[in-house]
């Protein structure tokens, strides 16, 4: 009897796990579309140099003021003109 219940739950398991794999195949296209911007966005992101210190920092973390990066903030009160 318990052998039966046994061999029952190891194919409710596969089934379980194959079902799991096939979602999750199912899944990672519409995931992928939505995700695809950020992916895109961070394999897009390029480099900006601060025009006050010169140094290389990414575009997400530069401040943009008139059409200038700068490092910090402390960078943009301080214009080179
Ligand atoms: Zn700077």
């Amino acid at each position: 009897m318990w052998k039966l219940i046994f061999l029952v739950l190891i194919v409710w398991l596969a089934i379980t796990i194959v079902k799991h794999m096939l979602a999750n195949s199912d899944t990672t296209k519409p995931n992928s579309t939505a995700t695809g911007n950020d992916n895109s966005h961070q394999h897009a992101e390029s480099m900006v140099q601060c025009s006050a210190c010169q140094v290389h920092l990414p575009r997400s973390e530069a401040f943009l003021v008139e059409g200038k990066f700068y490092c910090s903030q402390a960078h943009i009160d301080h214009k080179p003109d």
